[in-house]
C-alpha cells in the first residue's frame, strides 16, 4: 500500500483521500487486466499495452458512484470471448432501419440505456477532469466547457441528465474494434462540439446539442433518453 494521498476531489468538491482513480473505471479495468494487454488508441498512436491508465482523482465514495454503472456496462462490453450487446442485438428486432444501420430500442432489448449514459458520461467527465498520461510521452483531456458542472452534478445524481447533449452509441460488428478501446477525443468536422471515444465494441460519442434547433434538438433527444436506441454499425 502507498502512502495516501490526499486532495480535493473533483466529483465532490471536498478534501478527501484520494483513490487510484482509473480513466475508464474500475470495471473496465479488471476486464483489461484479465487480458494482460489491450489494443489502446490514442490520437498519435495504437499500441498494444499492459499500461493502466490511472490517477489519484476521486474519493472513495465518488468511485463508488461511478462504479455502480461501470459495471453495469462492463456486462455489455465486448469480453474477449463474448460480446454480450452484439449478441442480444443479433436475436432482437430493431427499431427501424437507417443509412448507418439497424437501431434498436433499449427498453425493447432490455438494455438500460440511462445506466450506459451514466457510464459514458462518466467517462467523458474524467477525460475533462485530468489530464491522463497514455502512451510514451503523450497525455489527453478534453475540455467539456460549460458542459462540465451540469454533467458532475448529473453523475452524482444533483442534477438532470444534462440539457443539450446527446449521445450515441454505435456497437461495431467488425472484429478490429471490439478488443479496442481509444481514449475520449473531439471529432472533427463537424458543427458543433463533439467527443467520441471505443470502450471494446461500443463507441461512444457525445454531441453538444444546444445550438440544434428546437425541433432537432426533441428528436435526437427523445431517441437517446430512457427509450434509447442502440444502432448497429453494419
Ligand atoms: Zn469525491
Amino acid at each position: 500500500m502507498g502512502k495516501p494521498v490526499f486532495g480535493q476531489c473533483p466529483l465532490c468538491c471536498q478534501q478527501r483521500e484520494l483513490q487510484k482513480s482509473h480513466y475508464f473505471g474500475r470495471a473496465l479495468h479488471l476486464l483489461w487486466q484479465e487480458d494482460g494487454e489491450a489494443v489502446l488508441m490514442t490520437p498519435k498512436r495504437v499500441q498494444l499495452t499492459a499500461k493502466q491508465l490511472w490517477a489519484h482523482l476521486l474519493c472513495a465514495a465518488c468511485e463508488d458512484i461511478l462504479g455502480a454503472n461501470e459495471s453495469y456496462a462492463h456486462q455489455w462490453v465486448n469480453r474477449k470471448d463474448h460480446f454480450p450487446l452484439l449478441e442480444r442485438m443479433n436475436v432482437a428486432v430493431s427499431f427501424r432501419r437507417t443509412l448507418h444501420g439497424l437501431e434498436f430500442s433499449g427498453t425493447d432489448i432490455g438494455v438500460s440505456t440511462e445506466r450506459l449514459a451514466h457510464f459514458a458520461l462518466g467517462i467523458f467527465w474524467r477525460a475533462n477532469a485530468h489530464n491522463w498520461k497514455t502512451l510514451g510521452l503523450q497525455t489527453t483531456s478534453i475540455d467539456l466547457g460549460a458542459l462540465a458542472e451540469p454533467i458532475r452534478l448529473y453523475l452524482r445524481g444533483e442534477g438532470p441528465f444534462p440539457d443539450g447533449i446527446v449521445l450515441l452509441m454505435t456497437v461495431c460488428t467488425g472484429h478490429g474494434s471490439q478488443g479496442l478501446v481509444s481514449t475520449p477525443s473531439p471529432t472533427k468536422g463537424g458543427m458543433y462540439p463533439a467527443f467520441s471515444m471505443m470502450v471494446r465494441g461500443i463507441k461512444i460519442r457525445a454531441r453538444n446539442g444546444r445550438q440544434f434547433s428546437r425541433r432537432d434538438s426533441s428528436s435526437v433527444l427523445r431517441a437517446f433518453g430512457a427509450q434509447g436506441n442502440f444502432h448497429a454499425q453494419l
